[in-house]
């Protein structure tokens, strides 16, 4: 049987690969391990295989881990849709946000998040597609959110975020990939100072690394079919 350990080595030897066809230095990328749906046992025999940040996606089974894991060295990542009624569970328990899709949800979370605690580090979720269903805001509209985000004293911008359609190969796969790195690096030259672009997942990430991602999102390749 393979291990989670066996696996995550995988994964960064994917990764590695990935940067070196690239011509990426592999510390320019990090790996956000994603375990939702996946029990608190899994993500300890991460943690011990070397792993430290973590992605959920449903704020109430995640809160129950963050929970069950409290006092263990692990960075919470929230990756999945916030409703308004979850922004107080995600302000006092997660130290990431990758979702952001509206002012609402940021400037609540600016104002639940605790005395104390360090500044809840956000991205926002841009869709690339152009999809009208899709999660995410559309890529003339980041300006403006990352403009009143850096006003929320208790949030720190980071990045963007993006999940974009499956593409039939490796070369779609790079080009949808970097409309993304294309808009990141908009924003940048009109200084927002921004270091994180979080995309690539399994089936993509290698596509997404080519294409400048900073942080891959990777559940299946890990942990298992969901
Ligand atoms: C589930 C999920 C992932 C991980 O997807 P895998 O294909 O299992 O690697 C990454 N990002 C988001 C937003 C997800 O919901």
């Amino acid at each position: 049987m393979t291990t989670i350990a066996d696996k995550l080595q995988a994964v960064q030897g994917r990764i590695g690969a990935a940067c070196r066809a690239a011509g990426r230095d592999p510390a320019g990328v990090r790996l956000l391990a994603v375990s939702k749906t996946f029990g608190p046992d899994a993500v300890r025999a991460a943690l011990t295989a070397g792993q430290e940040a973590f992605g959920e996606n449903y704020i109430q089974e995640a809160v129950g881990k963050i929970v069950a894991l409290q006092g263990l060295p692990i960075e919470w990542h929230c990756i999945g849709p916030i409703q308004s009624n979850k922004t107080r569970l995600v302000a006092e328990h997660f130290d990431w946000v990758h979702s952001i899709d509206r002012l609402k949800i940021a400037q609540r979370l600016d104002a639940q998040r605790p005395d104390g605690r360090a500044p809840l580090q956000v991205c926002i979720q841009v869709n690339t597609d152009g999809g009208p269903t899709k999660a995410g805001i559309a890529p003339q509209e980041v300006a403006a959110l990352a403009a009143e985000i850096r006003r929320l004293p208790r949030l720190r911008l980071r990045g963007l975020m993006t999940i974009p359609e499956p593409a039939p190969d490796f070369a779609a796969a790079c080009a949808l990939h970097a409309r993304a790195r294309a808009l990141f690096d908009a924003l940048n030259a009109d200084g927002l100072g921004l270091d994180t672009l979080s995309m690539g997942m399994s089936g993509d990430l290698d596509a997404a690394i080519q294409a400048g991602s900073t942080m891959v999102r990777v559940g299946t390749a890990i942990f298992g079919q969901r």
